[in-house]
């Protein structure tokens, strides 16, 4: 694979993501793929996907999921619903998340992940068992020949670092996603990059816009088409290439209910990251 390649987050079915037409039609190489519903995660789904994949030339480079009952309608609801920090639901969650590494073993993808969530205070019961949780989930995907990126913006960058050293597995990495750092009024998404780089393997390409200082962090931002937004994405880019970052560069625009803006607006970022790239390479 070339240095950089374009990617888009997609779906087959659920999630975000676009579909596969418009990444044809986009002519973009690689994606993160969201998986399939949980019937489609078997090797019918595997053998559909991979013939439809490679009829395209599109390769998934990592295999994403979230569970059922999450929402994303306010950062508090966030908190409550998302990844596997609820705990009534933490050792169903984990299980079902197996299906999502086998997978993409079916589909020959190394590389799985998720939003695990608002990861809890250190040291309180809940971040306890949370590890041990993640610990034995990070055994399962290891089997499976994979390693598991969490998503950034729900924990600062320290406290995701102190929570990536505490769990102490060889196969936990970062996908790297700066609009979710002001999305989540979390930290500079530049500075929280340069912290946490050396363990960044995947990235998206996202922009947003701060929420106003008195509600940041209890409010979202406001996610906004690629380069209009706070991140500055010549200076990520610039910082990824610091940090020798070399994989795709995966557009996300979470904005599935205007299926035609979506496309525009991806359209759009494929030429600024095709300028920015031949700019910095
Ligand atoms: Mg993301």
């Amino acid at each position: 694979m070339s240095q950089w390649p374009i990617g888009v987050f997609m779906s087959v079915d659920e999630g975000l993501g676009v579909h596969l037409d418009v990444v044809q039609e986009l002519g973009i190489p690689t994606v993160h793929l969201h998986a399939p519903s949980l019937d489609k995660r078997n090797e019918a789904g595997a053998k559909d996907w991979l013939e439809k994949s490679q009829a395209a030339g599109i390769e998934a480079t990592v295999v994403f999921s979230g569970f059922a009952g999450e929402t994303y309608e306010s950062i508090q609801r966030t908190a409550e619903t998302v990844g596997l920090v609820p705990e009534a639901l933490r050792d169903q969650r984990a299980a079902e998340y197996r299906s999502v590494s086998d997978f993409a073993k079916l589909i020959g993808c190394p590389i799985v992940a998720l939003h695990i969530g608002f990861v809890p205070e250190r040291n309180s019961d809940s971040y306890k068992n949370l590890i041990e949780v993640t610990q034995s989930l990070l055994d399962y995907v290891k089997n499976n020949g994979q390693n598991l990126h969490l998503e950034t913006g729900q924990e600062s960058a320290d406290h995701l670092l102190e929570f990536i050293a505490d769990v102490d597995r060889d196969n936990l990495f970062i996908n790297f996603d700066p609009a979710n750092m002001i999305l989540y009024g979390t930290g500079d998404p530049i500075e929280a990059l340069k912290k946490v780089g050396h363990l960044v393997r995947s990235i998206h390409c996202k922009d947003a816009i701060w929420a106003p200082e008195g509600v940041r962090g209890t409010e979202w931002g406001a996610e906004v088409p690629l380069g209009e937004g706070d991140v500055g994405m010549e200076t990520y880019l610039r910082t990824l290439k610091e940090l020798g970052y070399d994989g795709p560069l995966t557009i996300e625009r979470e904005i599935a209910h205007d299926r035609e803006r979506q496309k525009a607006d991806i359209g759009k970022a494929v030429s600024l990251l095709t300028d920015l790239r031949s700019q910095i390479l």
